[in-house]
């Protein structure tokens, strides 16, 4: 028991230093100005329309899981749909959206679960919340239900890390993130963060929202030994940010902790809330995916891109 929190030490170490191999020393100022071009082009820049088409509720046995884009995606199960941190606006404090979110009207109607990782307002937005059906179940981490009480949803549950609860046919299991309480921006109530896991229909699924690299990803998958793992892979510069975030190479180091078997990837190509471009955290993902085998359609552990509103399907094993 002593040995994992030792050797997750180990592992922050040795990502610090692999990332300390790619600073420079004029490196701030070329992010900051780089962030300040992309910011402001993306103040004019158009957003991208995505065609999504409709998910249908898979037969039993089934599941199935969709990149809306950010950090919100959808997993079907016959019994329900979830939603994971809906941000559907086109705008986020005046940032035009690079790609539009990838979710059907008919599916949006459809959502009868939503789950809210943190209060972050690219996480928790009453905007998207509002376009969500009140019949929905919402679940938000510690101390935030008054943040989503006015939106006039029948049944809002507070979930502490550790807790479960089941809706339809799905087991929802609030674990620990590495990540910031609060919401921001006038509100500073210590709030709380979180991550989850979904079992059902036979598929198991850990969804981070926003976490740093840290020793509670050994401990999951020792725990919940998830099939899948949707992990966000953007917002790691300036390097003090990966304090809260993952970069691609902590999220493939968190992949393996968690023993999952695919990794998708999220968060990335939508808002520039950092100083790396848009385009770099899928595209360092997909280097490293290569160098390490596991960029095959067919291999045995695998990194997975999803295209926005693209849907990957999945059949229970046998
Ligand atoms: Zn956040």
């Amino acid at each position: 028991m002593m040995v994992a929190p030792t050797a997750a030490a180990e592992r922050a170490r040795e990502l610090d230093f692999e990332h300390r191999k790619r600073e420079r020393g004029v490196w701030p100022f070329v992010l900051s100005m780089r962030y300040l071009t992309t910011a402001l082009g993306r103040l004019g820049a158009g957003t991208t329309p995505v065609r999504a088409s409709p998910v249908a509720r898979p037969a039993p046995g089934a599941a199935s899981i969709t990149f809306v884009g950010h950090a919100t995606t959808m997993i079907t199960t016959p019994g329900v749909r979830i939603l994971t941190d809906p941000l559907l606006e086109n705008s986020f404090y005046g940032l035009r959206r690079a790609k539009a979110a990838g979710i059907a009207r008919t599916d949006l109607a459809d959502v009868g679960l939503v789950l809210i990782t943190h209060a972050h307002r690219d996480h928790l937005s009453h905007a998207s919340l509002a376009r969500i059906s009140r019949k929905a179940v919402l679940i938000v981490p510690p101390h935030c239900t008054r943040l989503v009480q006015g939106l006039g949803f029948t049944e809002i549950i507070e979930l502490d890390p550790g807790r479960s609860q089941i809706v339809a046919d799905v087991e929802v299991t609030a674990v620990p993130v590495r990540h910031s309480g609060t919401r921001g921006f006038g509100d500073y109530v210590r709030r709380g963060a979180c991550g989850y896991v979904i079992r059902a229909a036979g598929l198991s699924a850990y969804v981070a929202g926003d976490t740093g690299y840290f020793s509670g990803f050994a401990e999951i998958g020792r725990r919940f030994r998830p099939d899948v793992a949707l992990l966000p892979i953007a917002g790691y510069e300036p390097a003090s940010f990966r304090e809260e975030h993952l970069s691609p190479l902590d999220a493939l180091y968190a992949f393996e902790d968690l023993g999952a078997r695919i990794l998708i990837p999220t968060s990335y190509g939508s808002f520039p809330l950092s100083y790396e471009r848009l385009d770099a955290p899928l595209a360092w993902l997909r280097r490293l995916a290569r160098e390490r085998n596991l960029a095959r359609p067919d291999a045995e552990r695998r990194v997975a891109v999803l295209a926005h509103g693209e849907t990957v399907h999945f059949r229970v094993r046998a």
